[in-house]
């Protein structure tokens, strides 16, 4: 949405494909305080509610289509088609892919229901929320140490729910996670139901060798189990590392000259709403120099 807008500003015809509802992962996010501007913080889907209005106020168009496809347009050189499901095309200047990124999920009973009411993929974004609480994490990767020790800032205690014996996150997190007296490891145990009615009140874990469950009470859970990419579109055309994140430069050009990624779906370090709004200004800002280089300033 912020590429809209300042694809829009510069008056570039600018069209954007959303499958769902603009706001991505905002829109499940409760409050998000640490974008810049809100003290009090600022409910996720009313910051998307607004970037949104604010696009559209400078022109930009929206159609609901998911895009399953983009490819290159070898008859007319600078022109890319994509392909949007149910069976249609539509053909542009230059791309910009700002499709972000899933996080996994368990895909256990309970889950997608308390998504947002303690249920939370991001402790950056969340963790805040769960000062003196009890919660859990669930994940033995990088991802799960390190946001367990984010965590421990906040939080009364922290479990970790560990599928195997061994964590799979580097040495420094584990021993920094064994050395914290709020950090507890629940080894060789799946998270297999998400307990509670408005809010989650609960975890039940089965070890995994001892085929026994328990329910571990807790006010939050953090799923930080890896992210998965929505790149599937780009499989083949651009360039991706090894876990499919596009792979771009500082100014969003991806590997093919005239297609530009933005936020979440490309390779970086911090992942986070101020991040991908500063990369799809940038993006945008890439994409209008890249048509006028190939059309002229005086394209319209
Ligand atoms: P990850 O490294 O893929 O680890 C995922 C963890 O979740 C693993 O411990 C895995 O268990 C567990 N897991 C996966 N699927 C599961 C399931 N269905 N049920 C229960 N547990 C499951 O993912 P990540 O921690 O999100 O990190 C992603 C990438 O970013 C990694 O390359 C990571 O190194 C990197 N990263 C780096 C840093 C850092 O360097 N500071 C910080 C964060 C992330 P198993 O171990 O049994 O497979």
């Amino acid at each position: 949405m912020t590429a809209g807008i300042y694809s829009a500003r510069a008056r570039m015809k600018t069209l954007l494909f959303e499958k769902m509802a603009c706001g991505g992962q905002i829109l499940v996010t409760d409050i998000i305080e640490n974008f810049p501007g809100f003290p009090e913080g600022i409910k996720g889907p009313d910051l998307a509610e607004w970037i949104f209005r604010q696009a559209k106020r400078y022109g930009l168009e929206v159609e609901t289509a998911e895009v399953v496809g983009i490819s290159l347009k070898k008859e007319e050189k600078g022109l890319f088609a994509v392909s949007l499901s149910p069976g249609r095309k539509a053909q542009a200047l230059s791309l910009i892919i700002s499709t972000g990124a899933k996080w996994n999920s368990l895909d256990v009973p309970g889950e997608k229901e308390l998504t947002g009411r303690g249920i939370s993929y991001c402790a950056t974004c969340d963790g805040p929320l769960f000062k003196n609480k009890d919660v859990v994490v669930v994940g033995g990767g990088n991802s799960a140490l390190e946001d367990a020790l984010f965590l421990t800032k906040f939080a009364k205690a922290v479990t970790i729910v560990h599928r195997r014996g061994l964590l799979r996150a580097t040495k420094i997190l584990q021993e920094r996670a064994f050395a914290n007296d709020k950090v507890k490891v629940k080894f060789n145990s799946v998270a297999i139901e998400m307990l509670g009615v408005k809010k989650i009140e609960g975890v039940k874990i089965k070890d995994v060798n001892t085929g026994k469950d328990e329910i571990l009470k807790c006010d939050g859970v953090f799923v930080l189990i890896g992210m998965t990419p929505n790149s599937e579109m780009a499989k083949g055309i651009l360039k991706l590392d090894e876990q499919g994140y596009i792979i771009t430069d500082d100014d969003m050009r991806t590997s093919v000259d005239g297609i530009f990624a933005c936020g979440d779906v490309r390779k970086k370090t911090l992942r986070q709403v101020v991040t991908a709004t500063g990369d799809g200004a940038t993006a945008a800002f890439s994409a209008q120099h890249y048509v006028e280089r190939i059309k002229g300033t005086e394209y319209k």
